[in-house]
């Protein structure tokens, strides 16, 4: 049995991170949430998931503290779109930056284009794409969406690039060179950024 804890918001190098959910809808072969409770020191299984006012009511009086409010953590943020949407709300009309971190399948978990919702509220999009291909997608990340959640994830990142939200996707250099090409060609399809991150063992 994990430890839960209600670490709904916490600090990484000049950035708020926000975590509204420990559910999933992928289950990544390599998810923190498979290891510990425990993610750069900071406890984020929750015991209960939080409502907007308890998340806005640990936002600093002075928005500006903080680079930019990035909404991700141990499980999958648009699973709690309401919420998210609420606490993007009051973080813009404060003159914040906000950020997501996803896996793209927003669309498919609420069963409609949730685009236009995050214009406006959420200022950047971090879609992990994680692969190349569908096949290797689905053995990796194993989403409950099945070899759909990579198409699904890429029509949402490109929906988000259309509207005009600054959106692209990540993956990890252990993929290969290879593979990183093919998804530099994925990224360029979808009109989106494409950012490598290095492995951190
Ligand atoms: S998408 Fe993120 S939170 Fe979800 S299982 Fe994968 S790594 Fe974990």
């Amino acid at each position: 049995m994990k430890e839960a804890y209600e670490n709904f918001t916490y600090e990484i190098g000049g950035n708020l991170y926000i975590n509204l959910t420990s559910r999933c809808t992928n289950a990544c072969t390599f998810c923190v949430r498979n290891e510990k409770a425990d993610y750069f020191g900071h406890k984020l299984w929750l015991a209960r998931e939080p409502a907007a006012e308890e998340v806005t009511a640990r936002l600093p009086e002075d928005i500006s503290r903080y680079n930019e409010y990035v909404f991700c953590g141990f499980g999958e943020p648009t699973l709690r779109l309401g919420t998210l949407l609420e606490v993007a709300a009051f973080i813009k009309r404060r003159g914040g930056v906000t950020r997501l971190n996803t896996n793209g399948q927003a669309n498919m978990i609420a069963g409609r284009d949730v685009t236009g919702e995050l214009f406006g509220k959420v200022d950047k999009i971090n879609v992990s794409l994680n692969e190349a291909t569908a096949e290797d997608y689905v053995r990796l990340c194993r989403p409950a969406y099945g070899a759909a959640a990579f198409d699904g994830l890429q029509d949402f990142a490109q929906k988000c690039a259309r509207r005009g939200i600054d959106t692209w996707f990540s993956v990890v250099d252990v993929i290969g060179a290879q593979k990183v090409e093919l998804c530099r060609e994925i990224a360029a399809r979808c009109g989106v950024a494409l950012k490598v991150r290095p492995y951190i063992g």
